[in-house]
């Protein structure tokens, strides 16, 4: 929104001391903490509010009469409003907590797929999808019989729209499911353009956030998509805890997906009838302290702003690509103009393995391999990459130490 923020507005010193881990050092050297795509590192305050729950005031949520369990129960659901507004939802109706990411897919491919999909009907993913959109909707087609249709990303890793378009065409598909940010290539989709079409062929419309709402403001009810999900620890929540939001009609008309308490509304031997939105989705006791961390998190980011995060990422990332372009061998696999500062690379016979092996013996810390998203790897033609990934709290002297740490791999490799 605001792009005129320059980035010395932001003071990252700051921010970097409210995040107690980086100042720990590895194998003598200062951390660089390059891996916030895989999980990012917690601020104080997440840290203080999940230890003072469990210190100062826990017990289960929705049922006690007392005040613990009261006091309790509005913490895990001003959670839910601070999630709510973070992502401009209608209402708290409309916010599910889930484990992470990966069962908040699993939760739409079960009870939408499964209640309101038929043999025939077709899901489209796309060709950079991680391994948690793509695997549960090939489970619901050898469940069901859907067809699953995949539309595929151009060497340069942007979404093809002219064949997404094609296979819309026939109106079979009834879901589109696909990344709102890729966690390899960092491309960001055109979402609105995507709901669009979607929406005019008959086809609801799911976003894998995981990579995009640390990144850049997300307002479900301005992009009218379906359902988004988004996982806590990659914006500097804690593990445990993921979202899944959807629209109070759809989630309405769709059955349950994991039965047990807390989502009935009575229960016979005979019968059993659900809860209302959001519990219907809740089996179970929740991860309450979890719920609560991630309130923090979003509270925290939301604090600071994620437009101005997002332009102090977007000045690492073109001084980054400088800083990379001067490394010999180094191959960048990703460069559509639209992207978050996700950098994936390759560097001549190196290995992805060895190249983080030895760039972590210099405190350097990226992700090798395959990203959980094998099949594009065989799209790009390689086995895995490197891959740095930048956070809030990332700085021009750590994309030095990257820059400088990746000569030594060549020093090595020749
Ligand atoms: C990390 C990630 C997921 C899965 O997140 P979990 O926390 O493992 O469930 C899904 N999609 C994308 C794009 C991701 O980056």
């Amino acid at each position: 929104m605001n792009d005129t923020i320059l980035p010395m507005e932001y003071d990252v010193e700051a921010i970097r001391a409210d995040f107690p881990i980086l100042s720990e050092a590895v194998h003598g050297k200062p951390l660089t903490y390059l891996d916030n795509g895989a999980s990012a590192q917690k601020p104080r305050a997440v840290i203080d509010a999940m230890s003072g729950a469990y210190e100062h005031c826990y017990a289960n949520v929705h049922r006690g009469a007392y005040h613990f369990s009261e006091q309790t129960t509005a913490a895990y659901e001003d959670a839910r409003e601070i999630v709510r507004a973070f992502l401009n939802a209608k209402s708290e109706r409309e916010v599910i907590f889930a484990k992470n990411a990966t069962e908040a897919i699993n939760l739409v491919a079960y009870s939408l797929g499964r209640g309101m999909l038929k043999s025939g009907d077709a899901v489209i993913v796309s060709e950079m999808e991680h391994h948690s959109n793509i695997v549960p909707w090939q489970l619901l087609r050898d469940m069901i019989g859907i067809e699953l249709r995949v539309a595929p990303v151009t060497d340069e890793g942007e979404l093809q729209m002219d064949v997404l378009a094609t296979l819309l065409e026939d109106g079979k598909a009834k879901l589109v499911a696909i990344t709102h940010v890729s966690n390899v290539l960092g491309t960001i989709t055109p979402a609105k353009r995507i709901v669009e079409m979607a929406h005019s062929a008959g086809a609801k419309i799911l976003f894998d956030g995981s990579q995009a709402v640390m990144h850049m403001t997300v307002d479900v009810q301005a992009l009218d998509c379906d359902f988004y999900v988004f996982t806590g620890h990659k914006i500097y929540g804690p593990t445990g805890i993921g979202v899944l939001y959807g629209k109070e009609a759809i989630l309405d008309a769709m059955p349950p997906f994991l039965g047990g308490g807390d989502m009935i509304s009575s229960v016979t031997f005979e019968k059993s009838t659900w809860a209302d939105l959001p519990a219907k989705f809740e089996a179970g006791t929740p991860p309450i302290v979890e719920a609560i961390g991630l309130g923090a998190a979003v509270k925290y980011l939301a604090g600071i702003g994620v437009d101005k995060v997002a332009a102090h990422e977007r000045d690492l990332l073109t001084y980054a690509m400088q800083r990379l372009a001067a490394v010999d061998n180094l191959r960048v696999i990703g460069t559509a103009p639209n992207k978050t500062a996700v950098i994936s690379f390759v560097m001549g016979e190196a290995h992805p393995h060895d190249v983080a092996t030895i760039i972590d013996q210099q405190g350097v810390c990226v992700r090798a391999g395959h990203h959980c998203a094998e099949p594009l790897m065989h799209r790009m033609n390689v086995v895995g990459t490197a891959r740095a990934s930048i956070g809030m709290y990332n700085t021009r002297a750590e994309i030095d130490r990257l820059a400088e740490a990746l000569d030594k791999v060549n020093s090595i490799f020749g």
